[in-house]
């Protein structure tokens, strides 16, 4: 141990064998206990990059399912804020073990669905749509008082993909389609398979 120069690579050696959880935004998902309802990796990593936490500020995630959106906020800086709002009981209780697990035990789970469980809220800093994506949940957000707020909402149906177009024509922002593909079994050999592509909506309020 005396040949260790850093501080550092002593925390590496005493980590063993153990996992180490990574920095960046985008952490495997099996750090995350979940039902398959979950943002994969590398769209969560654009979606936290969209959503862009800073020190101190408060994030809804709304549908939370795992809660590995506002996990990751939460983990992004130790003075920010995240509410999670998932409508399925399970689900909800999951999110609770996977934040505390994660040391993220300060995320606020609420139960319930949006757009009820938004009612007399003030609008947060930034707001992910993960799911119940509809136009009265967008309209709901759009009534709350509050200031400036970054919106992220990520669509995969048709439906929900001609929303965001909708208001992306009427209030701007980015939208960003994502098609991803990973290699997997043809036979044996190997072919891409392709993911759902996925809009993405950025719009600051
Ligand atoms: N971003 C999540 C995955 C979201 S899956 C993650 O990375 O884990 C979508 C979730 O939205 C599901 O868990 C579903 O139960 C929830 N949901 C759907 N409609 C909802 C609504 N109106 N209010 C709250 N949660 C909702």
């Amino acid at each position: 141990l005396d040949d260790i120069a850093h501080p550092v690579a002593v925390g590496i050696e005493m980590a063993g064998d153990g996992a180490v959880m990574p920095r960046a935004s985008g952490m495997a998902d099996s750090w995350f206990e979940h039902d398959g309802q979950i943002t994969k990796r590398p769209v969560r990593a654009l979606t936290l990059s969209a959503l862009a936490p800073r020190p101190g500020e408060i994030l809804w995630d709304i549908g939370a399912g795992s809660g590995s959106v506002g996990i990751e906020w939460l983990l992004s800086h130790p003075s920010t804020q995240a509410v999670a709002f998932e409508a399925d009981p399970l689900r909800a209780a999951r999110v609770r073990t996977n934040a505390a697990r994660l040391g993220a035990d300060r995320l606020c789970v609420v139960e319930g669905r949006a757009p009820a469980v938004l009612e007399d809220r003030m609008r947060p800093d930034a707001i992910f749509i993960g799911g119940g994506l509809s136009e009265g949940l967008l309209d709901a957000i759009l009534r709350l008082p509050g200031g400036r707020t970054r919106l992220v909402a990520n669509a995969v149906t048709l439906e929900s993909e001609a929303l965001l177009a909708q208001f992306h024509a009427r209030m701007g922002g980015e939208l960003l389609r994502i098609e991803m593909a990973s290699v997997a079994p043809i036979g044996r050999r190997r072919g891409w398979k392709a993911a759902y592509p996925l809009v993405q909506w950025s719009v600051t309020l």
